[in-house]
């Protein structure tokens, strides 16, 4: 045969492989994922027929032995569709060529059946994953080796003439540069068909992106854009503004800033992040926009802006910052101190004030100091004045502890003033303490006390006091053997004074006579109090009936001396009598002190007035002043 009509019959066999080839990749295009049994079965009835005409239009390479490229289609069905492919295209074929009869139907099986296993390898070793161009050489080899091994099962008088011509090698050749272009091709449009996969969710993306995407090249058109971009610029749509620039959408003065904007970023191309405050329609818009180059083969082609609407995020931000400022001030100008502990006892946060009102704590070194590290301080300048008889150690490690449960406690300030505490435990371990200036509350609360437990003409102990301690010094009495005695004091003839002299001077003898009580006595151990009208009670803790009768005749004796003039009294002066009681062990109550107290005073008066009279005792009774 002429190499001419050799190359033309091969060349039609090619053709109508790659028809075929092209047919079945716009079929492929259409359908989406994984192949169907069924479209496997399609595609190898499409390369079986494809065997098939190939068959009907084979080349003569000596006379009674032509040749076609049968096995190309059965092989590299089986790249596309597998072994069932392959399975489909071979049995077509096979069909047809028995059907064809002749000669050569047992050798035209055989190779139908190799190129079968070849398409089946080929599949098997693609799946595994080889399936660069070297294994798609190696397939291709395969495959043309069937065509020589065929040559040998010939009969001897036709091999002997191929080989002579060399057509075993032709032929050789051939099925391998067809089954390579044919796998070249399903390889490549294996891999076109995933790019194709790929740009189509990457374009998904992009259009779905809430935030503008977009790329401009160096003179500031748009090479693509997406819907987001085409509603920021008021376009109509995205495609539409391909070749479009800033200037068709904005104000003249809007697109020459950003003309100017990425003229600036093209001479100095490194990402960059923009915040830009626009009007739209009377609103105060914010864009954040992130510009990007956009380079290729190294060379810069445009600039990628992605630009995302963040006024939302801005008017949140303002609000968050005049919030901020509102608490900051109203924590400032709040009246108390506030300060805030982490759950490590250490300072946080604090206000003015609590600076204001505890000046060992420095502003500047306060933060992250702790609440012991700070009372420290405090007690070694001198700040603080402990409880009497505190220990500053414990008394800091107390403190903490009373912060740290919530409980409440007041701080005693050097200057006088009083500091009350309350806290709040937080749920993170810390806590928020309010620190309230009491000093005022406090002297007015014991002022009150004072007011309340005061006589207010005499400024002795009142009758509720005298009471509350009487009773507290009848137990003490009890438990231990100290002796308890007590004193009343009665003015004699004091209606007769205030008939004389007028009621305010009888006052003036009361308090007189009050200042001299209470200079009698032992300071804090004696309550001297003034039981009602002009009668006076003294109670004598730890003291006998004997030491208090001299205490009793020491006070009359004292009064006396006053030498106050009463001119309707047959003394000539103001007097007392003084009964006097202890306690004996078969009193149970202060009650029954009170009442033998008051018998003696009676027997006082009844004595004569001016005169100290003990109940109880026998030998005291007796005595007289
Ligand atoms: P006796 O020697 O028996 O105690 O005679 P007396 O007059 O002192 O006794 P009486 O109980 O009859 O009178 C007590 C008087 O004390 C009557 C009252 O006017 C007077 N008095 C009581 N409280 C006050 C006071 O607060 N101021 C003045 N000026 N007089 C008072
Ligand atoms: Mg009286
Ligand atoms: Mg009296």
């Amino acid at each position: 045969m002429e190499a001419h009509s050799l190359l033309i019959t091969f060349l039609a066999q090619l053709g109508v492989i790659s028809l075929t080839l092209t047919i079945c990749s716009l079929a492929r295009d259409r359908v989406q994922g994984e192949l169907t049994l069924l479209r496997k079965f399609a595609s190898g009835a499409l390369f079986g027929a494809t065997a098939v005409l190939l068959m009907n239009m084979p080349g003569e390479l000596i006379n009674g032995f032509r040749f076609d490229l049968r096995i190309v289609p059965i092989a590299v069905v089986g790249l596309i569709s597998g072994p069932v492919g392959a399975a489909v295209a071979a049995i077509l074929a096979s069909a047809v060529r028995v059907w064809l009869g002749g000669a050569g139907v047992w050798l035209g099986l055989v190779g139908i059946g190799l190129a079968f296993a070849v398409a089946t390898l080929g599949y098997s070793f693609a799946k595994r994953g080889f399936n660069g161009s070297p294994h798609v050489v190696i397939f291709s080899a395969l495959n043309a080796g069937i065509a020589f091994l065929i040559l040998f099962l010939l009969p001897a008088n036709v091999r002997d003439q191929l080989t002579e011509l060399n057509a075993h090698l032709i032929l050789l050749l051939l099925n391998f540069l067809a089954t390579l272009i044919s796998s070249f091709f399903v390889r490549i449009d294996r891999i076109r068909r995933k790019n194709a996969q790929l740009n189509e969710l990457h374009r998904q993306i992009v259009s779905a992106l809430p935030d503008s995407l977009n790329v401009k090249d160096l003179q500031g058109r748009f090479l693509i854009a997406n819907e987001a971009t085409a509603k920021l610029m008021g376009a109509a749509n995205a495609v539409g503004m391909v070749g479009t620039t800033d200037f068709d959408y904005y104000t003249s003065a809007e697109a020459s800033l950003f003309w100017e904007q990425e003229q600036a970023f093209i001479r100095d191309p490194k990402p960059l992040t923009l915040e830009q405050q626009f009007e739209r329609n009377g609103q105060t818009v914010w864009l954040s926009t992130i510009k990007a180059p956009y380079f290729e083969m190294g060379a810069l082609k445009g600039i990628v802006s992605h630009t995302a609407d963040i006024t939302s995020q801005k008017a949140l931000q303002a609000e968050l910052i005049s919030t901020q400022v509102l608490l900051e001030t109203a924590m400032s100008e709040m009246a108390d101190g506030l300060a805030m502990f982490d759950p490590d006892g250490r300072l946080v946060m604090w206000n003015r004030r609590y600076l204001e009102l505890f000046p060992y704590v420095d502003e500047r070194t306060c933060q992250g100091r702790t609440l012991a590290e700070l009372l420290t301080a405090g007690v070694l300048r001198g700040d603080l004045t402990l409880p009497a008889g505190a220990s500053p150690l414990s008394w800091v490690h107390e403190e903490v502890e009373r912060s740290q449960s919530a409980q409440q406690s007041d701080l005693r300030l050097s200057d006088g003033r009083w500091v009350s505490k309350s806290t709040r435990t937080l749920s993170d371990g810390g806590w928020v303490t309010l620190y309230s200036d009491v000093s005022e509350k406090k002297a007015a609360v014991q002022q009150l006390v004072q007011l309340a437990s005061k006589d207010g003409l005499t400024e002795l102990a009142n009758r509720r006091i005298f009471d509350r301690r009487l009773a507290e010094a009848f137990r003490t009495a009890q438990s231990s053997p100290t002796s308890l005695s007590l004193l009343m004091i009665d003015v004699d003839n004091f209606k007769a004074y205030n008939d004389t002299y007028g009621h305010p001077a009888g006052d003036e003898v009361l308090r007189q006579i009050a200042a001299v009580l209470r200079s009698a006595c032992r300071g804090e151990l004696d309550l001297v109090a003034r039981y009602g009208g002009e009668e006076f009670a003294v109670i004598l803790p730890t003291t006998s009936i004997e030491v208090a009768h001299d205490v009793a005749v020491r006070l009359a004796a004292a009064v006396r001396m006053l030498d106050i003039p009463h001119l309707s009294s047959s003394k000539g002066r103001v007097t007392v009598s003084i009964g006097l009681a202890s306690v004996t062990g078969s009193m149970s109550d202060p009650q029954q002190l009170l009442k033998s107290c008051d018998q003696a005073l009676y027997s006082a008066k009844a004595a004569g007035r001016d005169k100290v009279r003990a109940a109880s005792v026998e030998d005291l009774t007796s005595m007289t002043v």
